[in-house]
């Protein structure tokens, strides 16, 4: 079959490549008919990602059609149309029992603990290098999935295939984060960044009671989807100053949840010095550590933002050690943490309804639909967020 195979860092490139087999009796294996690219990619592609190997293939949010069963899966028949969970969960271990599949400990056949130390250790992730189970990812004519009772969902009737893909990793993550933040009506809630992941974030937080929703960003047409599409307000970080303008928005108290949708690569911009700690100030001015001082600059800033006794829900995806963390200011503000990789099996059958009632609809996501021998190209103008791309998808 052709695959999207990863081949160093920004060298991706559509390869000839055995067809996956069952190898285990709950494994299925899906021919894919929908393959999006999503932001955790590019944390792969830019070799942010030390365990990636030539060859990998990548992709994790996908919809297909089952192909093939192993003898063990009893919840789904060769035909149906389903979508996958990102993220593996077995189904039985402890945490998988308590819905917290993305913490499986099943899923992913190297769970070394120094690794999970520096946080390289969840569940399986489809596509998503070695420290995640090595698991051949979604842009490919097949894949397999284990565990496929617990991980693939059979997509209802009155729910398109441009709505279903996204229920794989983009619209569980937004709600997950909303989730987290344990909104409460009336609660103001920003966001930063407004990509597929920070959109369905926001449309979530309406749905959970919040009055206000503001989106933050940079890039144009994104922030028109947030304000059109998702019914935020906006800020455009490369315009004003986000501390300013939250604190103007919000009658000088903060929002009640702040949401971080950009993870570790966060575009430095014009983050605000105000309020920073003064390592900061110290290293704003040493040119060779801007990159370094400017990395955490959304976590920063919501912890900055955030009112007294606020939460912070993260579900951009962070790697190995942080630095210039202001832990002070987050204790004295009495914060309250939450953060992980989504745990979709939680939430897909909620979603479904959601979509099919028509109060939450993710195909505005789908802004281009192109030919799997064309992922590469896809990626870049992605990565550039060129052509008002918001997710790209393949059709294999
Ligand atoms: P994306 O790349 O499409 O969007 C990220 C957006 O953040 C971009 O629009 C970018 O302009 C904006 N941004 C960059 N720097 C910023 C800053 N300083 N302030 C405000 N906005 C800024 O990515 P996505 O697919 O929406 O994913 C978002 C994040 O969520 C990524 O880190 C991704 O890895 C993560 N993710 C996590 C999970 C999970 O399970 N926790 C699942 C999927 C994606
Ligand atoms: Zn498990």
């Amino acid at each position: 079959m052709r695959a999207l195979c990863w081949n160093g860092v920004n060298d991706l490139r559509v390869e000839r490549v055995p067809d996956p087999t069952i190898l285990g009796p709950q494994d299925a294996i899906i021919k894919v008919g929908l393959s999006s690219v999503c932001g955790s990619d590019l944390h792969l592609i830019g070799g942010h990602v030390p365990t990636m190997r030539a060859g990998d293939i990548i992709g994790h949010e996908f919809l297909g059609e089952v192909v093939e069963k192993g003898p063990e899966v009893t919840r789904l028949n060769r035909g149906d149309r389903v979508i996958t969970v990102s993220i593996i969960g077995c189904g039985k271990c402890w945490h998988c029992r308590h819905e917290e599949f993305s913490l499986c400990d099943n899923s992913n056949p190297q769970p070394a603990f120094e690794e999970a130390a520096y946080g390289h250790c969840t569940a399986g992730i489809f596509g998503y290098s070695h420290a995640f189970g090595g698991y051949a990812g979604s842009h490919a004519e097949y894949i397999r999935v284990p565990f496929a009772d617990t991980n693939c969902f059979r997509v209802p009737e009155g729910v398109t295939d441009e709505q279903a893909v996204f229920v794989s990793d983009a619209v569980p993550t937004g709600y997950m984060a909303a989730d987290m933040g344990s909104i409460k009506p009336g609660d103001v809630v920003a966001v930063w960044g407004c990509g597929g992941v920070g959109q369905m974030a926001m449309k979530s937080a309406f749905l959970m009671g919040a009055e206000r929703v503001i989106g933050i960003d940079r890039v144009p047409d994104r922030l028109r989807a947030a304000q059109m599409k998702a019914g935020a307000e906006t800020l455009d970080y490369s315009r004003v100053d986000i501390y300013d303008a939250l604190l103007a928005m919000t009658g000088g108290r903060g929002p009640d949840v702040c949401i971080d949708a950009v993870g570790m690569e966060a575009d430095s911009g014009a983050p605000s010095t105000k309020g920073l700690a003064i390592e900061d100030l110290y290293d704003r001015g040493k040119q060779a550590l801007r990159l370094e001082s400017d990395r955490p600059a959304v976590l920063r800033q919501m912890i900055q933002c955030c009112r007294k006794g606020g939460t912070l829900s993260i579900v951009g995806v962070y790697g190995g050690l942080i630095d210039k963390f202001p832990m002070g200011a987050a204790m004295n503000k009495a914060l309250t943490f939450r953060m992980g990789q989504q745990h979709g099996q939680r939430y897909v059958k909620r979603l479904f309804e959601h979509i099919e009632k028509g109060d939450l609809d993710p195909a505005y996501l789908l802004t281009h639909k192109w030919a799997l021998d064309d992922a590469p190209q896809g990626y870049r103008m992605f990565k550039e967020k060129a052509d008002d791309c918001m997710r790209v998808v393949f059709a294999p």
